[in-house]
């Protein structure tokens, strides 16, 4: 699975993708994660990449020229473009979630568009990208953290990603935990935090069991109703 992001901060990412899983699937060559300067793409002498906005407003936005030249190129080093998918992020585009994660995750190639300043040309949704992905319903300064996060959920996805030690839960059964100590005391004079009896038994299918209901009561205490 390879992961390309367009950005003008390529080196935002260095020290997330350098650790833990996504560094492991990396050095085994399961996922290649490859970082383009837009301003590599940017024809002008002083590298510029961005413009003032047609009809006035604030701020600056990224050019339609270099994204669009960037994703040209490095989807022609792709071996099917049915197999690509082109990716803006904007924080008013389809929210991400475990169903969208698991379906980019049957693509060859991801190429992710990361915005900036007042935004991308809108020439970039329309004509370039395949899809528009927003992260949450709050707006961010840049497409990098989306770009980070997409790229570690995708790749859980990608068989080999996780060791024995991670496990792939879906969003549904992800049930409470605990470690030691078994009763915590938080203080003096307070009442002791106990883990649930039905862990400390040995009862594997008691254990499955309150795992299922209690990542359902979980899910519904936050979300409400669980369908
Ligand atoms: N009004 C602009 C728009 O709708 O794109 C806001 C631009 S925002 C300050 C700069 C860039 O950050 C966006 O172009 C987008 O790439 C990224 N961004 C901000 N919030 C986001 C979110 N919630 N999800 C995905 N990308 C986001």
């Amino acid at each position: 699975m390879h992961f390309d992001v367009l950005t003008i901060f390529p080196e935002a990412f260095g020290s997330y993708l350098g650790e833990s899983i996504l560094k492991r699937a990396v050095q085994k060559k399961i996922i290649r994660i490859k970082l383009w300067d837009l301003r590599f793409f940017s024809r002008d002498r002083h590298k510029k990449v961005d413009d003032r906005p047609y009809g006035g407003g604030p701020g600056m936005v990224l050019a339609i020229d270099p994204i669009n030249r960037g994703v040209k190129r490095i989807l022609a080093g792709s071996r099917s473009r049915k197999k690509s998918r082109v990716i803006l992020f904007s924080p008013s585009g389809r929210k991400l979630d475990e169903a969208m994660v698991k379906r980019l995750s049957r693509y060859e190639r991801l190429v992710l568009i990361c915005g900036r300043y007042e935004g991308v040309d809108e020439r970039v949704a329309e004509r370039v990208a395949d899809e528009e992905i927003s992260i949450g319903d709050y707006v961010l300064s840049g497409g990098e953290l989306p770009a980070m996060v997409l790229i570690e959920a995708v790749a859980r996805f990608v068989p080999g990603v996780l060791g024995k030690y991670e496990s792939l839960e879906a969003v549904k059964g992800s049930y409470p935990v605990y470690t030691r100590p078994e009763a915590f005391v938080p203080g003096k004079k307070q009442k002791v935090w106990k883990v649930p009896q039905v862990l400390l038994q040995g009862d594997h299918r008691a254990i499955a069991d309150w795992r299922r209901k209690a990542a359902e009561a979980k899910l519904a205490k936050n979300r409400g109703k669980v369908d």
